[in-house]
């Protein structure tokens, strides 16, 4: 028993120890910052070499830090892709494997450890702004997974759509009181039906609030935007401010908000002390006409497997720590977890399968990753693997309508290098490339302990 007891109270030592005497380093510990869009598509950015909208903000982070050619949500719908990006992992793994609605019941587990909740732990403040998504009902909301606050909208903004919005979504000019989302801050209503045209403004201030009220402690700030989700609102300053209507106006403006958190960062000194990650949750939503984004060069858009669904704009920056540039190396939203947790020097889990590596190798020394595979999921089915160049589909199906899955036997095979638009198949060619991805499949789905099926 003595021989149990000290080793423990060694360990109890130490951490007293870390955290009595070492607050200077704990004070230098990084600002982690995740701007996270609904609905936007690999093609939306100037960056990303759009000619109608202009993004002079994003093109400036762009090419003060890393642009990432061929970073991935790791879901093509909205809910699984959140819970896969603050839990690091597949979310098969949560079950959260389909969009959640205003009368669901399920929503994110107690069970998972979310980014947010690991930095809290570590001693960081935390704040959500934004969309949610991951549940409704205690024990599911941002405050019950380890944000200290939150201010946003529970679910997408075109759910609990009245007879004014019904079908509207998709409209140029949608009802502003045709959709009767509520705006909550803490969980508590604040306005019903929230006032969607100033939602990004307001999005802004709060996490301008959240900088300025941590310029002396280490913070997360999980700013996960509501557009360019329709029904599509921009503020007066943006309406009709692109070529490219209400979508390119309601970017512009989100391309603003990205301005205004990267000045109030270099405004409250802290800049240089700040990792800031832009992204998408998941590609574009096509159905929704000239309202929906593009996939550029990529297939098809939001909710299948194709690159178009998943494949999005990733930027990362950190002045004076991230050498400006643009790398090719496959990530995704799987890696903030590790990625984040390991600079904050807070704890990852170890009880539990992380899908996710530690970015800090190509993030800050320009170093190639392992090579790894990536699953595209589709609800709970793997739909297809990417190692390396080369990515293999097991079953192909459009993200919307009527279309069945098409099973492949064997795998379409494309060189994502050379085909970025997945157009030829060479399955034919390299049979033995064939093999080492349904092998990857195999050996993952043999070893997944999905998660209990949250009700939707
Ligand atoms: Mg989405």
């Amino acid at each position: 028993m003595a021989g149990m007891i000290l080793p423990r109270l060694t360990a109890l030592v130490c951490l007293l120890v870390f955290v009595g005497t070492d607050a200077g380093a704990a004070e230098r510990r990084p600002n982690l910052v995740v701007i996270f869009c609904d609905d936007l598509g690999y093609g939306d950015l100037g960056c990303y070499g759009n000619p109608s909208i202009r993004t002079p903000q994003l093109d400036r982070m762009a090419a003060e830090g890393l642009r990432f050619t061929d970073f991935y949500a790791a879901a093509p719908v909205c809910t699984p892709s959140r819970a896969a990006l603050l839990t690091g992992r597949y979310a098969i793994r949560s079950g959260l494997n389909n969009v959640l609605f205003p009368d669901s019941k399920g929503g994110l587990p107690q069970s998972e450890v979310t980014i947010a909740k690991a930095l809290k732990a570590a001693g960081y403040a935390t704040a959500h702004v934004g969309k949610w998504h991951l549940g409704i009902h205690e024990g599911q909301r941002p405050t019950d997974h380890g944000f200290d606050s939150s201010l946003g909208l529970p679910y997408s903004n075109d759910m609990d759509a009245n007879e004014r919005g019904k079908g509207k979504a998709r409209d140029p000019e949608p009802p502003l009181d045709g959709f009767d989302v509520p705006l909550l801050r803490d969980g508590k209503e604040l306005e019903r039906p929230a006032v969607q045209t100033t939602l990004t403004q307001r999005y802004t201030v709060e996490a301008q609030r959240v900088i300025r009220a941590n310029t002396d402690k280490p913070f997360f700030l999980y700013f996960a935007h509501t557009f360019p989700h329709t029904p599509l609102f921009a503020s007066p300053e943006f309406r009709g401010s692109s070529r490219r209507g209400i979508y390119g106006d309601v970017v512009q403006e989100l391309d603003w908000s990205v301005g205004q958190v990267l000045a109030t960062l270099r405004e409250s000194g802290v800049a240089e002390n700040t990792l800031v990650v832009f992204t998408s949750d998941n590609g574009p939503w096509l159905t929704q006409g000239l309202q929906g984004g593009s996939a550029g060069l990529l297939k098809d858009g939001k909710g299948c497997t194709w690159e178009g669904g998943m494949r999005v704009p990733g930027l990362a920056w950190w002045p004076g720590r991230i050498k400006p540039g643009v790398t090719s190396e496959p990530a995704s939203t799987l890696d903030l977890l590790p990625t984040l947790l390991t600079l904050a020097g807070a704890l990852v889990p170890t009880d539990r399968p992380l899908d996710g590596a530690d970015l800090a190798p190509l993030l800050f020394e320009g170093k190639a990753l392992p090579e790894r595979p990536f699953f595209y999921y589709r609800g709970t089915r793997v739909a297809a693997v990417r190692i390396g160049e080369y990515k293999a589909h097991f079953f192909t199906q459009t993200g919307y309508g009527a279309a069945k899955p098409e099973e492949h036997t064997p795998p379409l095979l494309y060189h994502l290098g050379r085909d970025p638009s997945e157009q030829y198949n060479i399955a034919a060619k390299h049979p033995e490339i064939v093999e080492r991805l349904i092998k990857a499949r195999d050996e993952h789905q043999s070893a997944m302990q999905p998660g209990t099926v949250q009700p939707r």
